[in-house]
């Protein structure tokens, strides 16, 4: 049973200056930052709480100043054990007794811990939620002097999180086994809908929230246009950050080490950091970056989660992140020190779509793929944004602001048009779909009637109708498409929708290929699909692999030139003379077929 758990209702038993006396002696800090002096007031006295805090606003502070004041032993729930590591590590630095229980101890070592924490001997314990289901660990808990729960990364227990973890659900029983023992729990990253879940499930009705401005007034975001992200990045590095420390973020582990030996063949200190490199490397690598100056990490997302480095100057995404919840805790590793700092992204809306067909192609509930689509939604939609990026990615976390005129959208706003006709035939086709088509279903039936704009102009119209709040997708019925409460007021007289100018983008690899774009890419897209099945169709009756027939780049090229003449068809490289022979007439015949039928729609 807790034993010295006082409620929240207990007069204060700690004053203003104790807390302060602590931070000075212990922490060597000489005042509380933000909301910490309150945060720490009210958890001292035991109160619950959930603390919203950005990255780097010191949020540790909130529960280890208060463990110290409250005497025995505060348990931190972390996801994860590196993280544990270093914290305990500061923390005995500074003369603190902390601890942790997790697999990487000998029996011996566990024993130790386990027998300083029965006695009240140690006044930081860190544990991972798994850990702390056991059987043993419950009853250790049970039979140990508890001052404090202090739940981080407390978004992990909602579905709503950009980052749930089944493992956090078990939490919920802190409540009822600890009854009287607070629980404060902590986050960087939370919108609306997680936020009501952590209070739900870790029972913090009664306790208080602390909300911090998400701001990051010295990092100045800008997006730009994807094309030839390596040269745009080299470039953007060059100009503007010279030898200066950044992180670049990749999708993935081969788009890591790729962009790393670019980077580096051009004279940039870069290194790659990616759950693929073995423990050591990577240890290695984020050493070398922590340690000096102008190195440029190059990473997955499996990069940053408690980096505390100070001089980062820029984080440049070159993939399209997965939720604004992560786009903004790894730009925020940018400019700890307040200097000014560069949040640049490259984005191309085709970069999505592979997102979403993972999405919809992997094995997580239904209700979990929606909110992963949702998300991304959400990214689109702040890239996509003719607003003030600042403005836009604070509303997120349900804060308002004003334009920050820093960011490229205030500096060199974007091309726009009066879209309000289109905008206006949009909705009507939704309404007429009843509501219940999604994005595609509406745009083929809206393309039906053979007019303008082609199917990815429309696909933007709608993501920046969304973004508007002028239409919404509602994942739960497979993305349909809704009118909103502000959708009637489009058909107002006076009403006019501006939206960005929409521009054919150009695909990445077609311009290393030093291709120029399709003009048309709803006709390339479907003449490609179209003659990769007919080449499926060719390798099967002949015996052959695939790339036997023709390579994809062939296809590619087919795709875009459309050739109408034998002639023609011989000149796009891979199509040699006795190919042209053999698959001529198919091939003219399918880009005719395709041609056509795009063409009349
Ligand atoms: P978070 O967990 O919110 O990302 P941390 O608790 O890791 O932030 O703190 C970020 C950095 O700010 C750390 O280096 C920490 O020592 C420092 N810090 C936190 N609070 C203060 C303070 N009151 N005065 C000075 N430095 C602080
Ligand atoms: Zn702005």
């Amino acid at each position: 049973m807790p034993a010295t758990a006082p409620t929240a209702d207990t007069a204060l038993p700690f004053t203003p200056d104790d807390a302060l006396a602590v931070l000075k002696t212990v922490f060597g800090y000489p005042a509380f930052r933000g909301q910490q002096a309150e945060v720490v007031a009210h958890v001292a006295a035991g109160g619950n709480a959930f603390v919203l805090m950005p990255t780097g606003g010191g949020k540790s502070l909130c529960y280890q100043v208060p463990a110290l004041l409250r005497g025995g032993v505060t348990v931190v729930i972390s996801p994860l054990i590196a993280l544990m590591h270093d914290q305990v590590a500061a923390l005995t630095r500074r003369g603190v007794r902390a601890a942790m229980l997790n697999s990487t101890l000998t029996r011996d070592d566990t024993a130790r811990v386990e027998r300083a924490v029965r006695d009240g001997g140690i006044s930081l314990l860190y544990l991972s939620p798994e850990r702390l289901v056991t059987a043993r660990c419950l009853s250790l808990l049970a039979a140990s002097p508890l001052a404090l729960f202090a739940i981080d990364e407390a978004h992990c227990i909602s579905e709503w999180g950009h980052d749930f973890r089944p493992e956090y659900l078990s939490l919920s029983l802190l409540h009822e086994r600890f009854p009287c023992v607070p629980r404060i729990a902590l986050t960087a990253t939370a919108d609306a809908q997680t936020r009501a879940e952590i209070v739900q499930r870790l029972h913090l009705g009664d306790g208080r929230v602390f909300l911090s401005s998400f701001d990051r007034p010295n990092i100045r975001y800008r997006v730009v246009e994807k094309r030839n992200v390596h040269t745009q990045l080299l470039a953007f590095i060059r100009q503007r950050h010279a030898g200066k420390t950044g992180v670049v973020y990749c999708q993935s582990r081969s788009k890591v080490e790729e962009t790393a030996a670019f980077l580096d063949a051009h004279g940039i200190s870069a290194l790659p950091y990616h759950a693929g490199l073995s423990a050591s490397a990577r240890q290695d690598n984020q050493a070398w970056f922590l340690e000096r100056r102008g190195v440029v990490m190059v990473a997955t997302i499996a990069f940053g989660m408690g980096i505390d480095k100070a001089d980062v100057r820029f984080v440049a995404h070159i993939d399209v992140p997965r939720s604004v919840e992560g786009y903004y805790q790894e730009t925020g590793r940018a400019g700890r020190d307040g200097l000014p700092a560069e949040a640049w992204m490259a984005y191309s809306p085709h970069d999505a779509e592979p997102l979403y067909q993972q999405i919809r192609q992997s094995s997580a509930s239904g209700v979990r793929r929606l909110i992963q689509a949702s998300k991304l939604d959400a990214v689109l939609a702040l890239s996509e944004t003719a607003e003030c990026r600042r403005v836009r990615l604070l509303r997120y976390f349900g804060e308002s602001s004003r334009a920050c005129g820093a960011c490229d959208t205030c500096t060199n706003p974007p091309r726009s048009a009066d879209a309000t006709p289109a905008v206006r035939r949009l909705l009507a086709c939704i309404k007429a779909e009843r509501q219940q088509a999604n994005a595609g279903q509406v745009i083929g039936a809206l393309r039906a009637d053979g007019r303008t704009p082609c199917e990815e102009e429309w696909r933007a119209i709608v993501r920046q109708c969304v973004a508007l709040g002028i239409v919404a997708i509602d994942h739960e019925t497979g993305g349909a498409l809704k009118w909103t409460s502000e959708s009637s007021g489009v058909f107002g007289e006076r009403r006019k929708i501006v939206l960005r100018r929409w521009r054919a983008p150009r695909k990445a690899t077609e311009v290393k290929h030093r291709t120029r774009p399709p003009r048309d890419l709803g006709t390339y897209a479907t003449l490609l699909v179209r003659l990769r099945a007919w080449r499926a169709d060719r390798a099967r009756q002949l015996g052959v692999p695939v790339h036997v027939v023709f390579h994809d780049a062939t296809l590619m090229e087919i795709a875009r030139r459309q050739p109408r003449w034998r002639w023609t068809l011989g000149r796009i490289p891979g199509v040699g003379a006795n190919k042209r022979a053999a698959f001529g007439d198919d091939i003219l015949k399918l880009v005719a077929g395709v041609v056509a039928r795009t063409r009349r729609r």
